[in-house]
């Protein structure tokens, strides 16, 4: 099994060289992160192009192996990169965490390696006979943000890789560590070129995504980055598939048992301390149940520990950057000022060295207030009281994104026809924000399009082609 330290040795710059990167719960320094130029871009890309012909030659069942082979890789080193994962993201190794989103990086590839995909006979009627394949796309462009550093990047290179394409690989720069780590772990069974890492920022990224070899980019961050890259593939027409921010809601119908639901609420909105693209993030609760669900929901968030990830009793952590502890900030100072209810939480020490903002629940809150309407993105979740569940429907469409939703009933009949009128990709029926690899995953709206997982992943990642006759 492979060493925490050999891992981020493998992986950090020359001592003098890169970007330090600190600790988000404490404020210490792990190590420095390299970052790319240009022209390293350019080789990563070049390899992507030589390697792809023979990685595409080869039979879908051996690289169906090569899949399970990186789990099983993921596998060996997983205490070293759930370690790294918890250092440089924030997230505790403990709970639904670093343990959970390494654990899940090899479900996903194993999955991803025995999902079936087989040519389809689109017509045979005797006069007429076509079949529908899916071949490679060429090299695949992923782009992966910092809440789910190692767990997305699986989302988009696992399919990737499936279906013949060659990838060049961008993680996110505030976790490049992570993402470096997976990459260098997933390459010990990969012949070279075949995934091809490229640390940097932005910049290298909007570099990415213009270049003409690329005949796909799997995409997942904000919603204005999003735009970004739909302008930088017109030039190329190279194919997308975006998953951008959510400000999912969640309605809570008056015949839901408030605390049966709560400790599903809790984890649907807390869920890796709120960072998390389809988390519960505005909650609508019926009038008649809304005072036991507040106070249930304040029970079960109460008994949650927030603290250092290493710290194996933490189910919750920092925030992982300082920007988004001045988003939250922000937000929750806001509803503050226009009068809602603190039920939890609010009041973050913020001469800390670490990014920690406590778990808060905000009450009585107008609709329209900017911790609803906005994306929070961390662990503030304001509930809002509907007397009609009309109002609560249009409430949650209001928004220009829809990734996901969740409607809480003790009627499963009743809550899936609220759902059928919910604007989301997803919508959840007593819970909230649950993936599955083989349950296709999008968003409608601005929150994107494309699905990924299962045999529609697979599909999003390759050529269509009918060979007709
Ligand atoms: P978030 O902050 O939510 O992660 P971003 O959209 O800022 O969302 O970042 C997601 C990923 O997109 C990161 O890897 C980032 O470096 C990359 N990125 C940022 N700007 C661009 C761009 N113009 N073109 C391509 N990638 C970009």
């Amino acid at each position: 099994m492979e060493q925490y330290e050999t891992l981020l040795a493998a992986v950090a710059a020359p001592a003098g060289d890169g970007r330090e990167v600190f600790d988000p719960a404490t404020g210490d320094l792990i190590a420095a992160a390299p970052a790319d130029t240009t022209a390293a871009l350019d080789d990563a890309v070049a390899r992507a192009v030589a390697a792809q012909p023979a990685w595409a030659a080869r039979s879908d069942e051996e690289r169906r192996q090569a899949l399970h082979r990186m789990a099983d890789a993921v596998e060996r080193s997983a205490d070293a990169l759930a370690e790294l994962l918890s250092r440089e993201q924030g997230k505790p190794l403990n709970g639904p965490n670093a343990r959970f989103e390494v654990g899940a990086c090899a479900t996903w590839l194993r999955v991803t390696a025995d999902t079936p995909l087989p040519t389809e006979v689109v017509v045979d009627d005797g006069t007429d006979y076509a079949e529908l394949h899916y071949r490679p796309i060429g090299v695949v462009g992923v782009i992966t943000p910092w809440n789910w550093p190692m767990l997305i990047a699986i989302w988009q290179i696992a399919p990737s890789l499936r279906m013949g394409n060659t990838v060049v690989a961008k993680p996110s720069e505030y976790t490049t560590l992570s993402g470096l780590a997976l990459l260098a772990v997933l390459n010990q069974e990969l012949p070279e070129g075949v995934l091809n890492p490229v640390a940097g920022a932005g910049d290298l990224g909007a570099a990415l995504v213009v270049k003409p070899e690329l005949g796909k980019i799997m995409f997942t961050g904000s919603t204005a980055t999003g735009k970004r890259i739909i302008e930088a593939s017109a030039g190329n027409v190279t194919r997308l598939t975006l998953e951008l921010g959510g400000n999912d809601a969640g309605i809570v119908l008056p015949d839901a048992d408030p605390v049966a639901i709560a400790e599903n609420l809790f984890w649907g909105a807390f869920i890796n301390t709120g960072q998390t693209c389809a988390a519960l993030k505005r909650l609508y609760v019926h009038d008649s149940v809304y005072d036991a669900v507040c106070l249930a929901l304040v029970e079960v968030a109460k008994a949650m520990p927030m603290g250092v990830g290493l710290d194996e009793q933490n189910v919750l952590g920092p925030l992982q950057n300082r920007m988004q502890f001045g988003v939250v900030d922000r937000l929750v100072e806001a509803a503050k000022a226009s009068g809602a209810r603190v039920l939890l939480g609010g009041e973050p020490d913020r001469d800390q060295p670490g990014n920690f903002y406590p778990t808060t629940l905000i009450a009585d809150i107008d609709p329209q207030n900017p911790l609803v309407v906005e994306e929070q993105f961390g662990p503030a979740l304001p509930i809002v009281r509907y007397s009609d569940v009309e109002e609560a429907i249009a409430l949650a469409n209001a928004a220009d994104v829809g990734l996901g939703a969740s409607v809480w009933s003790g009627d499963r009949d009743a809550a899936r026809a609220i759902a059928a009128r919910v604007q989301a990709g997803t919508v959840w029926i007593n819970s909230h924000g649950g993936v599955h690899p083989m349950i296709p995953f999008g968003g409608v709206k601005q929150s994107g399009y494309g699905l990924e997982f299962g045999t529609e992943g697979l599909k999003s990642v390759s050529a269509p082609q009918v060979v007709n006759g």
